[in-house]
């Protein structure tokens, strides 16, 4: 089995970051902020957030920052709940939330649950049990959590359960591993998890896992780098993960490294991007892959980062 090239994935993604005005491409534009999470996040568990310009980075943050409280993509761009938690997450990162105004960030979100307890992303008002999450993994770094009906959006994200025990983005909606992450995480940040079927939803989740030892979305579907996130930290949260072979999964993240150049692709020997090597590295991290920071699963932070939020002051 090959090995991480953690140094050269440094690399690039220290590459994209310098490349200012486009992080990635123009079409990644008004996704800057989120890619700006995905890399931050993925240099700090290769422990190499250091070599930023801490500063540089905060400044530009705080630009894109709009008057309801909400961050948008990039500067100059309208804010989404997306956006927010991204901002919210590379601040933490860099030990920075006192440079935001905690009660202007929390009614920008609290603005967005809508009666029935769900929420919407922004002001236009789609509805998906990802921004549910977001809401409730933002307020609790915020320390926050009180300021929304919690109870209604559980209740909530449990009326969008399926029979085969995962989640869809509005009630009905087809289980999805994205999904379920979003659903599994928002029930494990409010104490929750007691309302999974853990065996139903983890007996789903290990059929993820393809010959190749790569874990797909759902049935019938390619094996993708990004689900080794989302279906790994939704078996870890429901205590389900020995279920898959870890090995496996190891050997498909590292076949899709670029050795020469740094990055991960979502299969073998596709294009690299930031999104895939966060997700393969934040993969390779739960999977205790020596060298790497742990991971927290639901905070979809680096472990250290989390206790700093809540176990220091
Ligand atoms: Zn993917």
């Amino acid at each position: 089995m090959g090995e991480l090239a953690a140094e050269k994935h440094v690399r690039y993604i220290l590459s994209i970051e310098k490349k200012k005005d486009s992080f990635e491409s123009v079409v990644m534009e008004h996704l800057r902020m989120n890619g700006a999470y995905w890399g931050l996040t993925a240099l700090d568990l290769l422990g190499k957030l250091d070599t930023l310009d801490v500063d540089e980075v905060v400044s530009w943050i705080m630009s894109c920052q709009h008057e309801s409280g909400g961050f948008g993509g990039n500067v100059g761009h309208d804010p989404h709940i997306l956006y927010t938690l991204s901002a919210v997450q590379v601040l933490a990162l860099f030990n920075k939330l006192d440079v935001i105004d905690v009660d202007k960030v929390t009614n920008y979100i609290v603005s967005l649950q809508n009666e029935d307890g769900s929420f919407s992303g922004d002001i236009w008002g789609e509805v998906d049990t990802r921004f549910s999450y977001i809401a409730i993994c933002c307020l609790s770094i915020l320390h926050r959590l009180d300021r929304i009906n919690v109870e209604k959006a559980v209740k909530y994200i449990i009326s969008c359960k399926n029979m085969d025990g995962g989640f869809g983005c509005t009630p009905g909606g087809e289980s999805h591993a994205g999904q379920i992450f979003c659903c599994v995480g928002a029930l494990a940040l409010t104490g929750s998890l007691d309302l999974v079927d853990k065996d139903l939803l983890g007996w789903w989740l290990c059929e993820r896992q393809v010959k190749s030892g790569g874990l797909n979305g759902r049935p019938e579907k390619l094996p993708d780098v990004c689900y080794s996130w989302w279906v790994l930290s939704s078996l870890i949260m429901i205590d389900r993960v020995h279920w898959i072979s870890k090995e496996k999964l190891i050997k498909f993240i590292l076949d899709c490294q670029d050795t020469e150049n740094g990055g991960i692709s979502d299969r073998p020997d596709d294009a690299v991007d930031v999104f895939h090597t966060y997700f393969g590295v934040a993969g390779l991290s739960l999977l205790e892959y020596p060298g790497l920071k742990p991971i927290d699963p639901a905070y979809a932070l680096p472990v250290d980062v989390v206790n700093r939020i809540f176990f220091s002051k």
